[in-house]
């Protein structure tokens, strides 16, 4: 019996995950990534509830642990650096805002590229341009110009998906801007971080942040609200203007980060937004992690989502390898439940993480010294015990003995 053949676009977190379930199950997967390596950047990432299980049983969990962020907690810190509230680690048991296991994300994609390469077909500084689906595959053709055909293709390229627009429709009918601009770089440690995660708001919906990392540098993150923005997401350099001049006049370390942001490697800038699609298949594409359903980085977990969604749909796969489309249908059913609590935003949304006022900034800081307390801290646990919401399947590893590529 011939393997299947699945194609993946996007070499990011559920790519590389999806990558290794397959294989494990006997599929015979390629993956494709538009950038030229594996991608670093990005925050410190946490690894919550049953995506931890999943991170477990595909046996990453001690090199997460090698390069695990080593935080002590989250403060809000006014414009001379004071701090107005704070939440230790351990405040929700590892829980809470800073998770007992954060890693860096760009640390994460390069430990899942790794424990995948051995066996897994990756295609990096390419992507694909046309999909046309066919009864017995989906024919594809690359930028780079070749033509090759899948038993079926995956789009695991993120919110901005290139795959979903080929097979769904546009950004417009999926992306919901949900009004400001993130972007996310490595900074010198200003060396008095103390290990915890520091976060200074502006009025005017200006948010800047600083998270320790090991080996003398911090990541920086800078946010501003604004509506849907015109502008070109292949160029950088117009971007980090974007950046520098919204957050220009800013105070705290905001000018020191500044400073840095032309030469920072590793820039990353998008919208916050969220990714809501009704149906996650057409025929044999489907979509996994931010590219089928995204919370934004305010509702966290989108790792999580991105692990747990990778472990279904292949494990649902393996059960009815030649019935596509029924496992496709089971995967969502089986996610729907936990994706719809993971996207929910924490209370106020955005105006609650970028508040306007001075009035609000203080009264936001009250709100998470109260956080902690009774009867808060029953609601805040309950908001960080979402990532709990589903169980987990055992799935056999249905066929492998009678395909290749499977990493056993
Ligand atoms: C550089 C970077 C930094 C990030 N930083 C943070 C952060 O600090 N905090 C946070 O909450 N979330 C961050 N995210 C998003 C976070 O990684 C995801 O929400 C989550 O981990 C789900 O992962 P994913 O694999 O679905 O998507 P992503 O991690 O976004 O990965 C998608 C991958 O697809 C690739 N890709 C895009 N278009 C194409 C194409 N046309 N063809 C082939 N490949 C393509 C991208 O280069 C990327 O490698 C970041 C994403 C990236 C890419």
């Amino acid at each position: 019996m011939e393997a299947t053949s699945v194609l993946i676009s996007g070499a990011g977190i559920a790519g590389p995950a999806l990558a290794h379930w397959l294989s494990r199950h006997g599929f015979v997967v390629t993956v494709v990534e538009r950038a030229s390596g594996v991608r670093p950047g990005g925050h410190a990432v946490d690894l919550r509830g049953v995506a931890r299980d999943v991170a477990e049983r595909m046996g990453i969990m001690p090199e997460v642990r090698r390069h695990q962020a080593d935080e002590r907690g989250f403060a809000f810190v006014d414009g001379r650096g004071r701090r107005t509230a704070s939440m230790p680690v351990d405040a929700f048991g590892g829980e809470g805002i800073v998770a007992d296991i954060e890693i860096m994300r760009g640390d994460l994609a390069r430990i899942l590229y790794d424990a995948t390469r051995g066996y897994v077909e990756y295609v990096f500084g390419d992507r694909v341009t046309m999909l046309a689906q066919r009864a017995d595959g989906v024919d594809v053709v690359f930028a780079g110009g070749s033509r090759r055909r899948f038993d079926i293709v995956v789009g695991a390229d993120g919110v901005h998906s290139a795959v979903r627009g080929l097979a769904f429709g546009p950004d417009s009918e999926y992306v919901r801007h949900l009004g400001a601009y993130t972007a996310y770089f490595t900074v010198r440690d200003p060396g008095d971080l103390d290990n915890w995660f520091l976060m200074y708001n502006a009025p005017g919906g200006l948010v800047a942040g600083l998270r320790p990392e090991r080996g003398g540098t911090a990541k920086a993150s800078l946010t501003f609200t604004s509506p849907p923005l015109a502008y070109d997401r292949q160029d950088v350099s117009r971007q980090r203007d974007i950046v520098a001049r919204k957050l220009a006049g800013a105070g705290w370390r905001v000018p020191e980060i500044l400073r840095q942001l032309p030469d920072a490697p590793d820039f990353y800038f998008d919208e916050v937004s969220q990714v809501h699609v009704d149906r996650w298949w057409r025929g044999r594409v489907t979509l996994v992690g931010d590219a089928g359903y995204c919370g934004s980085p305010l509702a966290g977990l989108g790792t999580s989502m991105s692990l747990v969604g990778a472990y279904v749909l292949a494990g649902e796969l393996a059960a009815t390898p030649d019935d596509h489309e029924a496992a496709f249908a089971r995967y969502q059913d089986e996610m729907r439940d936990y994706v719809a609590a993971c996207v929910q935003l924490p209370p106020g949304g955005v105006s609650g993480f970028a508040p306007r006022s001075r009035f609000m900034i203080s009264l936001r800081a009250f709100s998470m010294r109260m956080m902690t307390r009774w009867p808060m801290k029953r609601v805040m646990a309950a908001q960080f015990g979402k990532a709990d919401a589903i169980v987990l399947k055992e799935y056999a590893a249905h066929g492998a003995e009678n395909r290749t590529g499977s990493p056993g």
